[in-house]
């Protein structure tokens, strides 16, 4: 599965945006992405349903492109977090 062809953190409403090679373009809520942190920790946090944020307003600081995905920093200093673009799709 390719990159979005563009990635534009929205920095005021607290979304981030991704257009893919199908021309749709999918904005996911900050909080929403954090939330969904696919890293080994929070999985195990969410399915224990204690994962709860301290912070809702949660800023992307960071994204490091990985390939298949991209590591994104969080305001909160979390950054273990590398979604897959497929991944990514699926989150709305
Ligand atoms: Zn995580």
């Amino acid at each position: 599965m390719n990159a979005p062809q563009r990635i534009t953190v929205h920095a005021a409403s607290g979304r981030l945006s991704l257009t893919w090679d199908d021309g749709r373009t999918q904005s996911i809520d900050n909080t929403t992405l954090r939330e969904r942190c696919p890293c080994s920790t929070c999985r195990r946090l969410a399915h224990s349903g204690e994962a709860r944020l301290d912070s809702p307003r949660v800023a992307i600081v960071d994204m490091q492109p990985m390939g298949y995905g991209m590591q994104i920093v969080f305001s909160d200093g979390h950054a273990q977090g590398i979604y897959p673009w497929e991944y990514l799709k699926r989150l709305d």
